[in-house]
C-alpha cells in the first residue's frame, strides 16, 4: 500500500466502458480480472438477478436442491465433453480447484491406493490463492512467505508457443519426457494422483499458449499411467480460447474440469468442479467416510445460478462473436504492430488464442516475470490513453469482453503501438 497508487473509483460500467467517478471512460480490455464475458450490465443478466432475488435469494443446499442450480448443472454438462457428467458447485476458481484436488485424493483413498498422494503440475502454472491451490501453482514467485502451510509437488515444464516458434517440437517432447521420468521412477507404481493444467493457455504466467496437439499427448499419458487429469478452466472457459472450452477446442477430455470467472457472465461468484461418472462412483457406500466433504454457505446460490443460466443462454447464442475474435485481433495487430515484431523490434513473441492476444516487451534487461519495473510505467500510460490494460511483467496482453466492436479494439491496438513506441 505504501507504494500502490491511488485506486481509481469506478461508478458506472456498461459493455466495455467503465466510468470513473471523475468522469473519465476507461475501456475495459481485461474483462475486469477475465471475469466479464459479454459485456459490463448486460440487461438480459441483471434482469435475471433482479427476479431470482426476488423470488428466493438463497437456502441450504444440504439436502436440498433448487432449478437454478439443476438448470446451470445441466446446460454446462451439456456443453463439456461426454465423460464430464457430475458437476460439484462452490463459489470461486480457488475453491474449485481445491474440490478438485480433494476429489483426485479422495478418488485413489477410495479404491484403496493410499499411495497416490502427489501432484503434477507446470512451471508457471497459476491455479488460485488458497492453500491448495498456491501449493499446486507452485512456482508463484510471490508466495515465499506462505511455503510453510503449502504441500510439496512436482513440477514439468510448460511447452509455451508463439507466432514462428521454430523449437515447439523439442519444447514438448521435453516436457513429456519430464512427465514419464516421473511417473516411470518409482517402479511398481507410482505416487501420483493427478495431474494439473491451464489448458491451452497460462493465464497469470503471462498469457502462455501451448498447443492442442501437447494436451492430446499429455491425455494419453495421463491415461497410461493411471493418473487424473485436471483442467483449470477457470480463465479458459466459456468462449476465452474461440471455442467454449479449451478441451474441447483441443479434442481432449479431462477426468476433472474446474470452472468459474465467466460463469456468470462476471456478474457473481460461482464455480463449478465437474469430474467423470468413475470419478464419482469411486464415493459411494454405506460407509460415510467414503463420501465426499466440501461445502461452503453459500453452495449453488439461486442467484448466481440464475445469472449463469441467463450468460449461458447468451453465450450460445452469441457464438460467432467470442469465434471470430481471433481473426480480429490478428488483423489489428498486423496493421498496427507488424514492424515491432521486425528482429531487433521492440515487440516480441506474438500469439493469439481466440479472444486473447499477448505481446511480450523486448526491455535492455531482458528480464521477463512479474517483477519487471516496464509494467507499472505502462499501465500508467494506458490509462491515461483511456485504456485499462495491465501487462504481466513484460506481457501485454488484450482479452477484452466479447461485445467488444471494431472501432473500440482499433483503439486498443493503436493505444498499445504509441505506448511501446514512447517507451
Ligand atoms: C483466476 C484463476 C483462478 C482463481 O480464481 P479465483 O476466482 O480468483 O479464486 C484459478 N485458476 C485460474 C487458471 C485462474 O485464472
Amino acid at each position: 500500500m505504501q507504494t500502490a497508487p491511488t485506486p481509481l473509483k469506478v461508478v458506472r460500467a456498461s459493455g466495455c466502458e467503465l466510468e470513473l467517478a471523475d468522469g473519465r471512460q476507461l475501456l475495459d480490455l481485461i474483462s475486469s480480472w477475465w471475469v466479464t464475458l459479454h459485456g459490463h450490465a448486460r440487461p438480459e443478466i441483471a434482469q435475471a438477478i433482479a427476479a431470482q432475488a426476488a423470488e428466493m435469494e438463497q437456502v441450504i443446499f444440504a439436502g436440498f436442491t433448487h432449478e437454478p442450480a439443476q438448470q446451470v448443472a445441466r446446460q454446462v454438462v451439456e456443453l463439456l465433453p461426454p465423460d464430464l457428467t457430475c458437476a460439484f458447485f462452490s463459489d470461486n476458481g480457488s475453491t474449485s480447484v481445491e474440490v478438485a484436488l480433494k476429489m483426485a485424493l479422495q478418488y485413489f483413498h477410495n479404491l484403496g491406493k493410499i499411495g497416490r498422494r502427489r501432484f503434477i503440475g507446470f512451471q508457471g502454472g497459476y491455479h488460485g490463492d488458497t492453500t491448495g491451490a498456491m501449493s499446486i501453482g507452485g512456482s508463484s514467485p510471490f508466495w515465499q512467505a506462505y511455503r510453510p502451510a503449502m504441500f510439496e509437488i512436482d513440477l514439468v515444464e510448460f511447452p509455451d508457443t508463439f507466432d514462428g516458434d521454430t523449437s515447439i517440437e523439442e519444447k514438448e517432447a521435453r516436457a513429456l519426457d519430464q512427465l514419464r521420468t516421473l511417473l516411470e521412477k518409482a517402479g511398481d507404481d507410482h505416487p501420483y494422483a493427478a495431474i494439473c493444467i491451464e489448458p491451452l493457455i497460462q493465464g497469470a504466467a503471462g498469457m502462455r499458449m501451448c498447443r492442442p496437439q501437447f494436451l492430446q499427448k499429455l491425455e494419453k499419458t495421463a491415461r497410461a499411467y493411471d493418473v487424473l487429469l485436471i483442467f483449470d478452466e477457470v480463465m479458459t472457459g466459456f468462449g476465452r480460447t474461440g471455442e467454449l472450452f479449451a478441451c474441447r477446442k483441443s479434442g481432449t477430455s479431462p477426468d476433472i474440469i474446474c470452472l468459474s470467472k465467466g460463469i456468470t457472465g462476471g456478474f457473481l461468484p460461482l464455480a463449478l468442479t465437474v469430474a467423470s461418472r468413475r470419478i464419482y462412483d469411486s464415493f459411494l457406500s454405506e460407509h460415510l467416510e467414503r463420501a465426499f466433504f466440501h461445502s461452503h454457505s453459500y453452495t449453488a446460490n439461486p442467484i448466481a445460478c440464475a445469472a449463469a443460466c441467463a450468460s449461458l443462454s447468451i453465450l450460445q447464442r452469441e457464438q460467432a462473436r467470442f469465434q471470430d475474435m481471433e481473426r480480429r485481433h490478428r488483423n489489428f495487430a498486423q496493421l498496427h504492430l507488424a514492424g515491432m515484431f521486425e528482429s531487433g523490434g521492440r515487440l516480441q513473441q506474438p500469439r493469439f488464442c481466440g479472444t486473447i492476444a499477448a505481446f511480450d516487451l523486448a526491455t535492455p534487461d531482458n528480464q521477463s516475470g512479474y517483477f519487471n519495473q516496464v509494467g507499472p510505467a505502462l499501465r500508467q500510460q494506458f490509462l491515461e490513453m483511456g485504456l485499462l490494460l495491465r501487462p504481466l511483467g513484460n506481457t501485454i496482453y488484450l482479452l477484452p469482453p466479447f461485445c467488444i466492436d471494431d472501432e473500440q479494439l482499433e483503439r486498443a491496438y493503436k493505444g498499445i503501438a504509441l505506448a511501446v513506441a514512447n517507451l
